[in-house]
C-alpha cells in the first residue's frame, strides 16, 4: 500500500550541500549517513577512491582523477523524516549539473571551512541558491583545528552575501580548542566533547549545567557568553519566515570528521528545511504536492553503465505518487514514456523504485527521449519553468579530425547540447562547422573529446578561445557588442533556444563595456527558453 502523496511529502526533505573543494562535503555526508538511517544498503555515500564509499565514477578518466562526475542521491531517515540528499560535485572542475543540481532541492547546507571562510565555488553555488529562492543552512566546519573567530565568519557572510546569520549552536572554545556546543535556544547548558578513548574518530558528548561548564571551562565559557550576548543584541535570531525568504541563514559549527555539530545539524534539516511545496508552473499557477503526480527532469547521464549503454535521466518528484511502471507523458512533446525500469541510482548501485513521493528522486532508464528541464506528468497537463543555466568560463572551438566524419560529428555535439554536457554555440563568424562550445568547468571538454571519439567514433580537436566570461543579453546588448570597439566581443547566437551570449576576455572588460552601454541587460544566469 502507498501513502497519499500530501502526507508522504510533509514528511521528506530534499537538500544539497554547497561547498569549496575540500571543504569536508564527503566527511559530513559520511557523519549524516552515520547519524540517520540509511534507507538503501551500501555504496550509498558517496566517496573519493580509497575512501568508503563508492564513488560514481562511470569513466576510466573519472577513476584516474578520483573524482565524481555524476550526481548521486542518497536516501535517509531522521526523526521519521525522510532525507533526500542530492550530490553536488564539489570538484574544482565542476559542470553545468551542479547548478542544475539545486534546480530538485528545496534547502541547501553551505559548508564552511573554519579557516578558509567564504571560497570562490561557495560564492557561486551561494548565487545559484540565491537566483532559485533555496533557503541556506550553514554549517562551518572544522572547528576542532585552528580557524578564524566565530563572529567574523558571521560578518563575512553578512558583508558578503547580504544574508543575516543566526546561529542557533555556538562554539565554547576558539577553532583548535572546542571545548563544547552551547545551543543558543538553551543556554543552561553545554554539549561537551572530549576526544574518544582509544583513538576513535567520533568524540564523546555529554550534557554539563552553565554552573558546571562556568567552572570547568572558564575563560572559554565566559567568552561564549559575552559573545551569546552580544548576538541577542544585534538580534541575529532565528526566524522561520525570514530564513525561507532567503534573508536569514541558521548558522552550526562542529567538525565532521569527528561527528560533532552533525546531529543537531541533522535535526535543523528535519525541523527547519522546507517540505516539498507546490511549485510554480510556466505561464502562472502552481502545482499542489497532491495533484496527479508530476515530475522535474533535473540530469541526464549516458552510458553510466557502459555494458548496457543506456542513459538515465533524473527526475525529482513534485506532485503525486510515482509508482514504477505507470506510463508519463513528457510535456514538451506530449509523447508518452513507460517507466518500467525505475531505479534509485546510487553510483553504480541500482535498485528497483516501486514508489516515489514529492521530494524523491528516480532515475529512468533507457530515457532516450527525455531532456534535463522536461516535465513528465501523467494527467493534468503541467510544464514547470525551464531552467536557468549558468554564465560558462570556458570556450573552445570544436572540429573533426576527420572531414570524412561530420555527420558523425554533427550527430554527436547536437546530442551532447541536448544533454547539456556543454552549451553549443553559433557563431555568425565561425558558421555551424566549427561550433564554439561553451562550459563552466573545463572538464566539460574532456567529457565531449572522450564520448566524441568513443560514443560517436568522430574524435574531436579543441582550440580554446581567449574568453573567459560570458553574458546574456538581447538582440539589441548583441548588436551593441558588436560595435563596441572597446570590447572587441563577439555576439554569439546559441543555437537551441536563440538566447544571445556576450563573451569577453575578463570581467574587467563587462565593467568597461557596462560603463559604455549603461543601459543594456547582461546577465550572469541565462535563462533557457
Ligand atoms: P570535500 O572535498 O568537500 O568532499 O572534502 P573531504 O570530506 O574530502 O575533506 C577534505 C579534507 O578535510 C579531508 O582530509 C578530511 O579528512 C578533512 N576534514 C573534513 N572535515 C574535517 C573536520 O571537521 N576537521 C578536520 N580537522 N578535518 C576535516
Amino acid at each position: 500500500m502507498s501513502g497519499d502523496a500530501k502526507s508522504e511529502a510533509a514528511r521528506r526533505r530534499t537538500f544539497a550541500v554547497i561547498s569549496h573543494p575540500d571543504a569536508g562535503k564527503s566527511t559530513l555526508t559520511e557523519a549524516l549517513a552515520l547519524h540517520a538511517q540509511a534507507i538503501t544498503s551500501a555504496g550509498a555515500v558517496h566517496g573519493k577512491s580509497g575512501r568508503r564509499g563508492v564513488a560514481s565514477d562511470w569513466m576510466e578518466m573519472e577513476k584516474a582523477r578520483g573524482i565524481s562526475v555524476t550526481s548521486a542521491v542518497m536516501q535517509f531517515e531522521h526523526q521519521g523524516v525522510v532525507l533526500n540528499l542530492l550530490d553536488t560535485p564539489g570538484h574544482a572542475d565542476f559542470s553545468e549539473d551542479t547548478y542544475r543540481v539545486l534546480a530538485a532541492v528545496d534547502c541547501a547546507v553551505m559548508l564552511i571551512d573554519a579557516a578558509k571562510g567564504l571560497e570562490e565555488q561557495t560564492r557561486k553555488l551561494f548565487d545559484v541558491c540565491r537566483h532559485r529562492g533555496v533557503p541556506v543552512i550553514t554549517f562551518i566546519n572544522k572547528w576542532d583545528r585552528p580557524g578564524r573567530e566565530a563572529l567574523e565568519l558571521l560578518d563575512e557572510i553578512e558583508r558578503e552575501f547580504r544574508l543575516k546569520p543566526t546561529p542557533v549552536t555556538w562554539p565554547v572554545g576558539m577553532a583548535g580548542h572546542l571545548r563544547g556546543m552551547v545551543d543558543v535556544r538553551d543556554q543552561d547548558q553545554m554539549l561537551r566533547y572530549t576526544r574518544a578513548p582509544g583513538g576513535a574518530k567520533e568524540a564523546v558528548e555529554e550534557t554539563v549545567s552553565a554552573e558546571r561548564a562556568a567552572a570547568e571551562e572558564g575563560a572559554d565559557w565566559v567568552q561564549a557568553t559575552e559573545e551569546l550576548d552580544l548576538l541577542r543584541e544585534t538580534g541575529g535570531v532565528h526566524d522561520p519566515e525570514e530564513f525561507l525568504a532567503g534573508k536569514t541563514t541558521p548558522v552550526f559549527f562542529g567538525a565532521a570528521v569527528s561527528n560533532i555539530g552533525v546531529r543537531l545539524l541533522l535535526d535543523a534539516v528535519v525541523d527547519m528545511a522546507p517540505a516539498p511545496a507546490p511549485r510554480e508552473l510556466e505561464g502562472g499557477g502552481e502545482r499542489p504536492v497532491d495533484a496527479p503526480f508530476s515530475g522535474l527532469v533535473f540530469k541526464v547521464q549516458a552510458n553510466m553503465d557502459r555494458s548496457h549503454r543506456d542513459r538515465i535521466a533524473f527526475v525529482r518528484v513534485c506532485s503525486g505518487v510515482f509508482e514504477r511502471g505507470m506510463t508519463v507523458k513528457q510535456a514538451a512533446t506530449g509523447r508518452p514514456f513507460a517507466t518500467k525500469y525505475a531505479h534509485s541510482v546510487f553510483g553504480q548501485d541500482r535498485t528497483s523504485v516501486e514508489t516515489a513521493y514529492p521530494g524523491d528522486v528516480v532515475g529512468l532508464v533507457n530515457a532516450a527521449a527525455l531532456r534535463v528541464g522536461d516535465t513528465l506528468y501523467t494527467e493534468r497537463r503541467a510544464v514547470f519553468p525551464p531552467m536557468p543555466t549558468f554564465a560558462p568560463e570556458h570556450f573552445a572551438v570544436v572540429r573533426p579530425v576527420d572531414i570524412g566524419r561530420s555527420k558523425q560529428f554533427r550527430r554527436g555535439i547536437a546530442q551532447l547540447d541536448e544533454e547539456g554536457v556543454v552549451q553549443v554555440l553559433v557563431s555568425d563568424r565561425r558558421g555551424d562547422q566549427a561550433p564554439v562550445l561553451a562550459a563552466v568547468g573545463p572538464m566539460q571538454f574532456d567529457v565531449v573529446k572522450h564520448r566524441m571519439e568513443n560514443e560517436f567514433t568522430a574524435p574531436v580537436r579543441l582550440d580554446p578561445l581567449a574568453y573567459s566570461t560570458a553574458r546574456a543579453t538581447d538582440l539589441e546588448g548583441a548588436d551593441a557588442l558588436n560595435r563596441s570597439r572597446l570590447v572587441h566581443g563577439e555576439a554569439m547566437l546559441r543555437v537551441r533556444d536563440s538566447a544571445w551570449l556576450g563573451l569577453f576576455p575578463s570581467r574587467w572588460h563587462v565593467s568597461s563595456f557596462e560603463r559604455e552601454f549603461p543601459d543594456l541587460p547582461l546577465e550572469t544566469l541565462i535563462a533557457a527558453h
